[in-house]
């Protein structure tokens, strides 16, 4: 039968969904902005990056690229897309060179197109420039206005170019020239800059989002996430500190810093949802860590049920710790369709409505005549919390009570991760029985600030807050926020 022929109420039931790109997505869930792989000192500099890109795909799924230099010049690809459609062995082939920065981007600063796919590549007075970033400049807009004024003349509108252009413009050379531009930039970032002959990694001064650097033999690799690490077979050394910069080039590495270290503030969000479960942060392995979040939140929250099941697949290593301190059974209660392909089919309003049976399934023979509790990230605008509700009750579930692995999501984010306004979250303005009410839950309750950082901080022993940077939970911004009376939150990259 062909798709004209279909009868309408089957348009949904096939095996592929529309995943969704921003705003739009079926799913109110926040969106990670960008990851980076860098390479320093192996000759398969543009492989490795493929595997590490590849690992880091969740991190962004809108354009990929990889800048590769063997000491001369640059080489580098970057296209729209996954990295494996973008990528393939002839183009592997066409990027020789023993140092590399790659980039996995998706974006809500600057438009969704292939100018502003990173890395971002410059020639200035001293050669070329290679930039790769992950994160948020909250004074971008100024800094670029005031360079505007100066004559500088933009390519991109992303605003991660503010950095080229500062670099550029200073009279002293590569590092000295690195460290005065990164002094300029307030928000939360981790950046990659290569030219020729050197590798910068730099951290924001509270480290809000995460860099690790790796070993494999002689080379070093630095990452978004240690999942890559993994993949390549290489060993994880450390996170990238605060404030930190490291250059290498032909002499090494040299460990240095451009700024002194603010209080350390850690995406929380990072450990609650973000970074994939096989990753570490500050030597934390991230399921374990979802674990003590579940285990906590069922301490805090316990409600009498039948079954715990997570809404997959960040909420499964905290329902697995809620079941085992509860001693309630762990049940698939909800499965996540296998095929995970996108086409480019925008949902109606109404069929997005039925959007989540395409990506989700409740399992009947699970939950039918089951008092269930379901174990999620966060509630962002609420409307997905209440489908999935609706899904587990559909299927038989006779009572759902909803525990939620983070503080209530008030605030947006100036420091990389995609989030409504204020007025769209959810719990900017309503209590949480009304947000119960909304969802159509039967309890519901989140863990507390206090647990989150009993569950997360606990390997950050001694830091303010855990280590943590919970600012969408409390308003307390590590930074300031707002220039020129502006407020940019959202992704630099
Ligand atoms: S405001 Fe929230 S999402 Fe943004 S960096 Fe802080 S904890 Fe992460």
């Amino acid at each position: 039968m062909s798709d004209a022929m279909m009868p309408s109420q089957q348009l949904w039931t096939g095996d592929y969904y529309n995943e969704g790109t921003g705003r739009s997505d079926i799913f109110d869930t926040l969106k990670e902005e960008c990851g980076v792989f860098g390479v320093f000192g192996h000759p398969e500099a543009a492989s490795l990056s493929y595997y590490g890109l590849h690992a880091l795909q969740h991190r962004g799924e809108e354009s990929a690229g990889i800048c590769v230099t063997d000491g001369e010049q640059f080489n580098y690809h970057r296209g729209m897309g996954l990295v494996k459609e973008v990528f393939d062995r002839d183009k592997l082939s066409s990027l020789p060179g023993n140092r590399s920065i790659g980039h996995v981007r998706y974006s809500t600063s600057g438009d969704s197109r292939l100018t502003n796919a990173q890395p971002l590549i410059f020639k200035y007075r001293d050669g070329d420039l290679a930039v790769a970033t992950n994160g948020n400049i909250v004074n971008a807009p100024q800094i670029r206005r005031e360079l505007e004024q100066a004559g500088s003349i933009f390519q991109t509108t992303s605003d991660t170019e503010v950095i080229a252009h500062l670099i550029a413009r200073s009279s002293k050379e590569f590092v000295e020239a690195a460290k005065d531009a990164l002094r300029q930039l307030v928000g939360g970032f981790a950046f990659l800059l290569m030219t020729n002959n050197k590798l910068i990694v730099a951290s924001d001064p509270h480290g809000l989002r995460p860099l690790t650097m790796g070993r494999l033999g002689d080379a070093y690799l630095f990452s978004s996430e240690t999942c890559a690490f993994e993949v390549v077979g290489a060993e994880i050394i450390r996170d990238i500190l605060p404030g930190e910069l490291l250059v290498l080039d032909e002499n090494g590495m040299r460990e240095d810093r451009y700024a002194e270290p603010q209080r350390k503030a850690l995406c929380a969000m990072e450990y609650i949802y973000f970074s994939r479960p096989d990753s570490e942060l500050n030597g934390a392995n991230l399921h374990r860590a979802r674990k003590q979040m579940g285990q906590v939140l069922a301490q805090e929250s316990f409600v009498d049920a039948d079954v715990v099941t997570g809404v997959p697949d960040s909420s499964i290593s905290a329902a697995i710790g809620y079941a085992e301190q509860t001693g309630i059974p762990y049940e698939l209660g909800l499965i996540k369709n296998k095929y995970t392909g996108r086409t480019f089919i925008q949902p109606s309003q109404e069929l997005r409505e039925q959007g989540v049976k395409m990506k989700l399934s409740a399992v009947r023979g699970v939950v039918e005549g089951k008092r269930v509790v379901m174990i999620d990230d966060s509630i962002v605008r609420g409307t997905t919390s209440r489908r999935i509700v609706n899904l587990l009750r559909e299927a038989g579930a006779t009572e759902v009570h909803v525990r939620i692995t983070s503080p209530p999501f008030k605030n947006p984010c100036f420091y990389g991760i995609d989030t409504p306004d204020r007025a769209e979250l959810i719990a900017s303005s309503k209590s949480v029985e009304e947000i119960r009410q909304e969802i159509n839950a039967d309890s519901l309750q989140f863990l507390t600030p206090d647990g989150l950082i009993r569950a997360v901080g606990g390997f950050n022993q001694g830091d303010f807050k855990g280590g943590l940077c919970m600012a969408c939970f409390d308003n307390d911004y590590p930074t300031q926020t707002d220039f020129d009376g502006e407020e940019k939150f959202g992704c630099t990259c």
